[in-house]
């Protein structure tokens, strides 16, 4: 880009530099040696000739020199010539023209005759000066001696002689014409002795002159002169005209250094400002890619999670009609095809867990939770589920804790739990006899514990030449494992990807044969307030005789099987079909808890949920339950928010059911 936006400037400046190429200007001069001069013989001569004849053939211009006897502004202003080499005007005294940057500067001077004054006067109060009869120089003169008598002479040559003959006592005049003055002094001046007092502080920058319509000829042929500043032909041309280090060419080449510097300030402005400009645009692009990357990501976790609703939704019928169905049927074969469809049920359901984690790994959607768990617990709860599945496959199945666990650490329980179910899941599958052990060692104490979990067993092991690569996606050790043991090849990638949420690392030794052991630790803080943990009392019986529940559910198959679950568990159950309903419902009547589906047609259970904690009475104290098949973290809040008490994910079991409604206060139950 800074390569491209430079072949550009330069390009630009090429054809700004050759713009003029064959156009014709006609240029004035006069006599003022050794500035210009003017002869029939050779026409102009002098220093700004060379220096603009020069600049023209460079720009590709002519230059046509017209001889003006009277004067740059009288020329210029008949349209006699269209520029002149170099003049000072005031600012903004000579509208019409344009005038380029200075290239030289005029200095004056008086001279005088020593043998007819000591000294040059101060403010020259009543004293006769001679100048040239030019505009300018006049106009100046004016200025600067307020106090004089000016006599005016014809032409620059005639200033020294005024004074030489006596009609003033100075001559005022700029210093080249001094100085080729003093070199070819006129016939009157020869025996004086003429005194040069230089006044520096009256200069004038000299610039070229140009009707505004040549104007920018004008500064082409100014910038040609810096050109000759910088490759010394200027110089060469001070040398040849100007019999002392000259001013003009000094102050030019200051001019030149300045501009030199000026333009590398441009330069480097112009590439800070591109580089202020390219990071603008890539800080802008980049707020709209995040714009619509998160905007993407929200459109795929509403995706994610209306998917995990609508397949949990019929699951959770199948699932709790298989559970209905188990009870009910006693012939020993139709119960284990009753098995067959509750086990196969829970495959799919678990495949749909694992492709819904990883898409919100992928994605970035997966966020931890923070509640407090106990460790202890959490291991027997994993040894207690996989105990029936050890002992069907004749594996013995242990958990060993290790060192002081704390009753209860801050972090997301459930995630750990689902790492140890999917490794204590796979060594049972991968291990034909001997043990699967589940380990747990807690180490440090006080405010931060770290939790290291291992899940060793004696099966088949793993070849070294695969245990690197099997924390990969769909990773397996061989196909025929597949169709043999079954599973995706996600489990262990999740599990690592869990684990280094939580800030740790899932190891694997493995000796093919032998066996395999995984590892994984985390560390998190020890909850202080030691909340009682909501314990799953064991399912007795018809633990919840007696309750009345309001069931509030609009699809008709999961009315059934949550009435079909209650009603097995001993309760009374009424069925709303949406949230109006339900608060309708509740106000009329009385009952014990309600199991609210969260979404509904008409009115949803958060709203429906607000309403009822807006009621009066004691109604409003209603425990109210979600029942639902929206289980992400998000809608776990929103309907903690909206006030329920508790919250069950679809597809529920009679186990999980049972426990947390016996765990909310009753009114008054009679006795099992
Ligand atoms: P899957 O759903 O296939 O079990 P995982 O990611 O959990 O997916 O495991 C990937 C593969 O790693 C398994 O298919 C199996 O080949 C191998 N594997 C995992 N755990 C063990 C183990 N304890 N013993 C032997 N092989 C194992």
């Amino acid at each position: 880009m800074l390569i491209a936006a430079g072949g550009f400037w330069s390009w630009q400046e090429y054809r700004r530099a050759n713009q003029f190429r064959g156009v014709t200007l006609r240029i004035g001069v006069e006599h003022n040696p050794p500035t210009y001069d003017w002869s029939e013989q050779k026409g102009a001569t002098g220093f700004a000739v060379d220096v603009m004849n020069e600049a023209a053939r460079r720009a590709g211009v002519t230059l046509e020199w017209v001889y003006c006897e009277r004067g740059s502004r009288v020329a210029l202003e008949s349209r006699f010539i269209d520029m002149w080499p170099a003049g000072y005007y005031r600012p903004g005294e000579y509208p019409a023209l344009h005038q380029t940057r200075p290239w030289g500067q005029d200095q004056h001077a008086f001279v005088f005759d020593k043998g007819r004054m000591e000294e040059a006067p101060e403010n020259l109060g009543g004293v006769n000066v001679a100048v040239v009869n030019r505009m300018a120089p006049l106009a100046l003169a004016r200025r600067l001696f307020p106090k004089a008598r000016l006599v005016p002479a014809p032409s620059r040559r005639d200033v020294l002689r005024t004074m030489c003959v006596g009609a003033a006592d100075v001559s005022f005049m700029d210093m080249r014409t001094v100085e080729g003055m003093l070199l070819d002094r006129p016939e009157q001046c020869r025996e004086k002795t003429l005194q040069v007092k230089p006044l520096p502080e009256f200069t004038d920058p000299t610039s070229i002159f140009a009707w505004k319509d040549f104007g920018p000829v004008a500064d082409v042929l100014r910038d040609r002169i810096d050109d000759m500043a910088a490759d010394g032909t200027l110089m060469r041309f001070a040398d040849r005209w100007l019999s002392f280090a000259s001013s003009d060419v000094r102050h030019l080449l200051g001019l030149q250094e300045q501009a030199r510097q000026l333009r590398w300030l441009g330069a480097v402005c112009l590439v800070m400002a591109l580089a202020i400009g390219l990071m603008t645009w890539l800080i802008a692009k980049l707020r709209s890619a995040r714009a619509g990357a998160d905007r993407a990501r929200q459109l795929q976790a509403e995706f994610l999670a209306n998917v995990s609703h609508e397949i949990r939704t019929p699951m959770n019928g199948v699932l709790g009609t298989a559970d209905l169905l188990l009870e009910t049927v006693d012939n020993a074969e139709m119960r284990e095809q009753v098995e067959t469809i509750r086990e196969s049920a829970y495959g799919q359901l678990e495949l749909l867990n694992q492709i819904l984690d990883q898409s919100k790994i992928d994605s970035g959607l997966l966020l931890l939770e923070t509640t407090p768990f106990s460790p202890r617990k959490l291991v027997e709860q994993v040894e207690k589920t996989f105990l029936p599945m050890a002992r069907r496959k004749g594996v013995e199945l242990r958990a060993v804790v290790e060192g002081d666990a704390p009753a209860l650490v801050q972090g997301d329980g459930l995630r750990i739990r689902q790492v140890l179910t999917n490794l204590v899941n796979n060594a049972i599958k991968f291990t034909k006899e001997g043990s699967v052990e589940i380990g747990l060692r807690v180490e440090g104490g006080g405010t931060m514990v770290t939790l290291l979990f291992t899940v060793s067993d004696t099966g088949i092991g793993i070849p070294r030449e695969l245990q690197g690569s099997i924390f990969e996606k769909f990773r397996q050790v061989d196909a025929s494992t597949t169709r043999k043991y079954g599973g995706t090849g996600l489990g262990l990638s999740i599990s690592r990807q869990l684990v280094r949420l939580m800030g740790g690392e899932l190891t694997l030794e493995s000796e093919p044969g032998q066996g395999s052991r995984f590892g994984f630790q985390v560390q998190l803080p020890v909850a202080r307030s030691a909340a009682p943990e909501a314990t799953a009392a064991p399912v007795k019986g018809q633990m919840l005789t007696g309750l009345v529940v309001l069931v509030v559910e609009d699809n008709v198959v999961n009315q059934k099987v949550a009435a079909g679950l209650l009603k097995r568990l001993g309760a009374t159950v009424e069925l709303a079909a949406n949230g109006v309903e339900a608060v309708t419902k509740c106000r009329e009547k009385e009952y014990d808890v309600v199991l609210m589906d969260c979404h509904m047609p008409e009115m949803d259970g958060y709203a429906a949920t607000m309403e009822i904690r807006k009621m009066d009475g004691a109604v409003r104290h209603l425990p109210i339950v979600a029942l639902t098949a929206g289980v992400s973290g998000e809608e776990r809040l929103k309907a903690m928010q909206a006030g329920m008490d508790g919250f069950l994910a679809k597809p529920v079991n009679r186990e999980e059911l049972a426990s947390t409604l016996a765990a909310l206060p009753r009114r008054d139950v009679p006795a099992e």
